[in-house]
């Protein structure tokens, strides 16, 4: 693994930031590595540690065509010796692999570092929870000559993953008040909230619509009180975008040379600094904002807003 144990802390200043009373601090987990940043291996550490305890050598998980977490896992495995198979929310991209390779950096990087793919419906993709649909993967690895494997849930949730993310605080992060990052399974946060110090408070903001994900967080805490969602930042969807956003996106890299993600956390900034600005925080309040990474999406966004003739990242 990447040395993960202290990303640095990066002070940010920004024009768009009217509060000049407020300290702005950014966790940069996005340096943790070039190409794999921030919270996906995090979440990999310790399940990569279980799969190997059970001695098993091939990593099994899911995600979409530009998932981070596809990407992640691929590379992980790559490093740490695991075959990995990717199933992946799109039967047609399975129909010409070598185009679908061509058009997709993240499965095209995905390939590169050994994955193998199946491509699956977005009706089967919906049940990839279920018993059966899993019972019905065994058969996959065989099919491609791999053995028995070690399943990663989509997003790469699960206990051992919030394990993994209840190390991103440290003591360096102990005298914020607030804690802020970009929120799309609530494995990272539900980590964070876990770690977080009594004084502190975590703020999540959603990259995507729905109430569920208040449930989903309950179920890995142990604290009610020291956290909440902030959803009013999805920009219509997980990975919908605006003019707006992506002008705020390019503004801010140019200011603090931060890059940010358009799927996590350049909704989580925007978010931010509009709160600040209107005036949601104590006088003086010092916040940390996670970067938890998501830079390999810039490219593949990119395609598709270019496709739409639509302003783009630089
Ligand atoms: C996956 C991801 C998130 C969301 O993490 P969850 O644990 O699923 O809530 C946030 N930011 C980036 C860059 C991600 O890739």
């Amino acid at each position: 693994m990447p040395n993960t144990k202290n990303s640095i802390l990066q002070k940010v200043s920004f024009s768009g930031i009217n509060r000049k009373d407020i300290q702005l601090f950014i966790k940069r987990e996005d340096l943790i590595h070039p190409e794999i940043s921030g919270n996906k291996f995090r979440k990999l550490k310790y399940n990569l540690k279980q799969a190997q305890l059970e001695n098993k050598n091939t990593l099994l998980t899911f995600g979409g065509a530009f998932s981070n977490h596809i990407s992640a896992t691929a590379f992980a495995g790559k490093l740490h010796g695991f075959k990995t198979i990717g199933v992946i929310r799109g039967d047609e991209l399975g129909d010409d692999l070598e185009k679908t390779l061509q058009s997709n950096p993240t499965l095209r990087f995905a390939h590169e570092c050994g994955m193998q793919f199946k491509f699956v419906s977005r009706t089967d993709y919906r049940k990839k929870a279920s018993q059966e649909f899993i019972e019905q993967l065994k058969d996959v690895p065989i099919a491609i000559g791999m053995d028995d494997f070690y399943l990663v849930p989509e997003g790469g949730t699960n206990d051992l993953a919030i394990k993994g993310c209840e190390e991103i605080l440290s003591e360096e992060t102990e005298n914020f008040d607030t804690i802020c990052l970009a929120v799309g399974t609530g494995g990272t946060i539900s980590g964070i909230i876990n770690s977080a110090k009594p004084h502190q408070q975590v703020l999540g903001f959603p990259a995507l619509k729905g109430d569920f994900l208040n449930d989903e967080i309950n179920k890995y805490v142990h604290q009610t009180e020291n956290w909440k969602l902030i959803s009013e930042y999805h920009f219509g969807g997980y990975a919908k975008t605006s003019n707006e956003l992506i002008t705020f996106i390019n503004q801010f890299k140019k200011e603090t040379s931060i890059p940010l993600d358009p799927v996590y956390t350049g909704k989580l900034l925007f978010g931010l600094v509009d709160l600040i600005n209107r005036d949601y925080f104590d006088e003086g309040a010092k916040i940390l904002a996670i970067h938890t990474g998501g830079l390999q999406g810039i490219e593949g966004m990119n395609t598709i807003l270019k496709r739409r003739n639509s302003l783009i990242i630089e």
